[in-house]
Formats: structure tokens, C-alpha cells, sequence
């Protein structure tokens, strides 16, 4: 038996621990891939720490952003997919869906209710190899750098798809409610889409990070009420929510106009808001959850970065770092995003 390096969480909220472990064999249908990089998301530690109503399997290797040179195939890989030993791939949260359902038939894959999820249900990629179903890797353009390749591979597509959803249009104000690893690519995507932006956070330098990346307007929610700043531009026709905090989803929501939409997208362990009936209906308001985004938009996310119309902002870390950056996250220390290089 081979090993392998990895980190891996055995209780929730304890420190995960860096062990050798079996290295992966790939099975029918699937590659094994030599990991480069693996982003870390806020969903890791939501993992580690069993934060949310359904807990991941224990022990756990997380990561959902892992980028690698796929090392071995199963048998029939190759003549069902075209992947190559060496190829680039990217091993996101949608590790498997079944294919077959109305969702899997309909463009929504994503709402398969027989998926796994990498780094969750699946072993993920903080570690040196991880085994993924061939067909739900992504294929990364080789002018891709791979440390930017893994942020796209969750924040990316994920927020990528809120705007989609979001039905966000040309001249229309989109406010960003948190400018971490999604926020600041959501702020990106929502240029993109021809919207004026307004970024809103607790942490002045992710505020700074949002004005060098376009941003038209930003508030400090710690200093200054951004419903009462964002009401003065006009209100919102369209709030993300990507801050890990039901109160920004709260102001998010009182920042909308009228027939404005606000988006889901956080998931904080905290898991309710209270929102108002009335002005629901009266200002005909429309909420969306948002998950994650699927094969396709995750082919477009990479095809626009090709196309230099977006930036991911990154910090290098190792993954015998793991602890403490998941402090650095915690905590908003963090730029952007960190990413482990495994090379
Ligand atoms: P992150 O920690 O990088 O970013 C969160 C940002 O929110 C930080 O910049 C922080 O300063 C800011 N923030 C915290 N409290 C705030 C407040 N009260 N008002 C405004 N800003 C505030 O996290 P991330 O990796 O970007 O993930 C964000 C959330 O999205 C996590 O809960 C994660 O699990 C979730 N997520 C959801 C999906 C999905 O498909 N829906 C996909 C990936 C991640
Ligand atoms: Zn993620
Ligand atoms: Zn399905």
C-alpha cells in the first residue's frame, strides 16, 4: 500500500491533523490526480467544525478546490471522456451527481438529490492525491494558472451562478455583502454582467481589495449603515449574500429596492434571519438560495479568466499550515483567498 499526505479532520472543531494516509486507486470511471493546488473555502471550515444540519463523514479530508495532473485512470475513462494521464483537472464540490433525475436532465445538476460532494461526503483535496468521478472533473485551460485555477474551482462558479440567477442586468446596482474568497470574485462577475457595484464588509482592507477591483461604491458595515448608504444610491436591484453572518443577509435584504432580489449564497452556522412579510409583498421582493454551479458554468468561469475579465486574489500557504490558516479566515485576516501549494 502507498501513502500519502493529507490533512484530515477526525472530530468536529478540533485541530485537523497532518497524517499519512492511503493513497487513492482509481476505480471505473474515475482518475486519481496529483494535487498542485487546493483553495481553501469557508465551507472547509464549516466541515471541520460540523457546522451545518447535515454533518460530512468523519474522518474527513476536505477540499472542494482541488487542481492537478490527473497520475491514473480507471478502466473506460479515457473512451468515455477523452482524459489523458497529465491532463489538467479541477475536483469541485460537485464530486458526482446521478445523471438521471429530472435535475440532472434539466441543466441542474447541482439539485441532484443522489450527489456526493467533494471534501464532504468524498475524500477532498488537502492532500497529496485525490480520487474523483471523471465525469465531474473540470477541465482547466492550460493558460490557467493552477493557483488561480482552485479559487474558480468553488468561488468562482459558485458566485458566477448567484449572478446568473440573480437575473442582474447592465446599469443596475448589485451590492456585494462580503468581499472574502466569493465576495471578491462576485463583485468581478457582477462587472461582468454591466452592473454599478457597491461592496460592503466589516474588514477595511477587503474594502480597499473591493475599490482596486472596480468596485463603485463600498461600505464598512462595522462603521456605517449600508442599508441606509445603499438606500441613498437608490437601493439595490440585486444583493449577494456571501458574508458569513444572518445579519448581512438582514441588511442585505432591507438594501433592496423595490422588485429587487436578494441571493443566498452563505451558508453561517447560525441558520435563520427574520425578514418581514409585508414589505415582501408589497415591494414584490424575490429570494434565492444558491448553490454552487455546475459543469458548464464552471467551463465558462475558466473560459472568462482565460479572457483576463477576471482576477482571483490569493496568498500561498502550505498545507502543514492548515490550522492556522483556517484561523486567518476565521478571523478575516486572510486576503482573499488562501490557496495550498502542494507542489
Ligand atoms: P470568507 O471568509 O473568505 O469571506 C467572508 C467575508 O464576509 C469576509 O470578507 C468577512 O470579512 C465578511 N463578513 C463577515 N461578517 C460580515 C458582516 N456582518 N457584514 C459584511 N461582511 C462580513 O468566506 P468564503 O469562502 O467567501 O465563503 C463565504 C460563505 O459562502 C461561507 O459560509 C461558505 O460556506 C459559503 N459558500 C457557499 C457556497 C454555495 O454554493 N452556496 C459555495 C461556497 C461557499
Ligand atoms: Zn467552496
Ligand atoms: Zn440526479
Amino acid at each position: 500500500m502507498t501513502l500519502m499526505k493529507a490533512a484530515v479532520v477526525h472530530d468536529f472543531g478540533k485541530p485537523l491533523e497532518l497524517q499519512e494516509v492511503p493513497k487513492p486507486e482509481p476505480g471505473s470511471g474515475e482518475v486519481v490526480v496529483k494535487i498542485e493546488t487546493s483553495g481553501l473555502c469557508h465551507t472547509d471550515i464549516h466541515a471541520a467544525h460540523g457546522d451545518w444540519p447535515v454533518k460530512p463523514k468523519l474522518p474527513l479530508i476536505p477540499g472542494h478546490e482541488g487542481v492537478g495532473l490527473i497520475e491514473s485512470l480507471g478502466p473506460g475513462v479515457t473512451e468515455l471522456t477523452g482524459l489523458r494521464e497529465g491532463d489538467r483537472v479541477a475536483l469541485p464540490w460537485l464530486g458526482s451527481a446521478c445523471g438521471y433525475c429530472e435535475a440532472c436532465l434539466t441543466g441542474w445538476e447541482t439539485l441532484c438529490e443522489k450527489q456526493l460532494n467533494t471534501g464532504y461526503f468524498i475524500d477532498g483535496s488537502y492532500a497529496e492525491y485525490a480520487k474523483a468521478n471523471a465525469n465531474f472533473v473540470g477541465r482547466v485551460p492550460p493558460e490557467i494558472d493552477p493557483l488561480d485555477a482552485a479559487p474558480l474551482t468553488c468561488a468562482g462558479v459558485t458566485t458566477y451562478k448567484a449572478l446568473k440567477v440573480s437575473g442582474a442586468r447592465p446599469a443596475q446596482l448589485v451590492a456585494i455583502f462580503g468581499i472574502g474568497g466569493l465576495g471578491h470574485l462576485a463583485l468581478q462577475y457582477a462587472r461582468v454582467f454591466g452592473a454599478h457595484t457597491v461592496a460592503v464588509d466589516i474588514v477595511d482592507e477587503k474594502l480597499q481589495l473591493a475599490r482596486e477591483l472596480g468596485a463603485d461604491y463600498t461600505v464598512n458595515a462595522k462603521t456605517e449603515d449600508p442599508v441606509q448608504a445603499i438606500k441613498a444610491l437608490g437601493g439595490a436591484d440585486v444583493a449577494i449574500g456571501v458574508a458569513v453572518a444572518p445579519k448581512a443577509f438582514e441588511q442585505a435584504y432591507a438594501s433592496l429596492r423595490r422588485g429587487g432580489r436578494l441571493v443566498f449564497v452563505a451558508l453561517p452556522a447560525d441558520n435563520f434571519v427574520q425578514l418581514p412579510i409585508f414589505e415582501t409583498v408589497l415591494n414584490g421582493l424575490q429570494i434565492f438560495g444558491s448553490i454552487v454551479g455546475t459543469r458548464i458554468d464552471l467551463t465558462e468561469v475558466f473560459d472568462l479568466h482565460k479572457a483576463g475579465r477576471t482576477r482571483v486574489i490569493r496568498e500561498v500557504r502550505r498545507l502543514d499550515q492548515v490550522n492556522e490558516a483556517f484561523e486567518e479566515v476565521e478571523t478575516g485576516r486572510a486576503k482573499a483567498r488562501l490557496v495550498f501549494d502542494l507542489r
